[in-house]
């Protein structure tokens, strides 16, 4: 919630704008009205040679486990502009965006996951800051218990099977509330 506008610092209240159908923090001073919508994390599935590009979380949440290069899209960037500076931002890594591949949604917790497959350009890696370290795995070296987050669990499984089959298709999924496993 916020309680002061981001415009001219008045207080905001809870209102239906008009025209509108749902309660929004609008100013009581200038009427700035404060949209909360879902955020966009973008990301990158890539491979070197066959092995997958995967990061070890310096941060929380889910710190010390493996995820796929991935963060926050930023204003004025394209969604492919986002995969691979998260992937040279987190993994030091050089890509090439292929093609959008998987899309989940967390509606629980505003949030939309993209993934696109990617090529490094080179060999070269490194950890960033917000990760412990960064390696390169075969299919048969995933790290499936060590896994961040389901939304990166169900990219993998995805890009190993259609690698297997030889065809890459889009994927979309919802996911809800599981307090086992993230
Ligand atoms: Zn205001």
């Amino acid at each position: 919630m916020i309680s002061y506008c981001t415009q001219c610092g008045a207080s905001v209240a809870l209102q239906i704008p008009s025209g509108d159908n749902l309660l929004r923090y609008v100013c009581s001073h200038c009427d700035h009205i404060h949209y909360d919508n879902p955020r966009l994390i973008v990301g990158c599935i890539a491979e070197w040679q066959g092995r997958l590009l995967l990061c070890r979380r310096a941060i929380e949440p889910r710190i010390g486990y493996w995820t796929l290069p991935a963060g926050f899209m930023e204003n004025g960037e394209t969604t492919a502009e986002a995969a691979r500076r998260e992937t040279l931002e987190e993994a030091g890594a050089m890509i090439e965006t292929t093609a959008a591949f998987s899309m989940v949604s967390l509606a629980h917790i505003n949030q939309i996951h993209l993934f696109y497959r990617g090529r490094m350009l080179n060999p070269d890696f490194h950890a960033g800051t917000e990760s412990l370290e960064v390696a390169l795995f075969a299919a048969d070296e995933i790290p499936w218990s060590q896994l961040s987050f389901r939304s990166v669990k169900l990219c993998i499984e995805h890009y190993l099977a259609d690698r297997t089959r030889g065809a890459f298709g889009f994927h979309e999924h919802e996911l809800h509330p599981d307090f086992s496993s993230l």
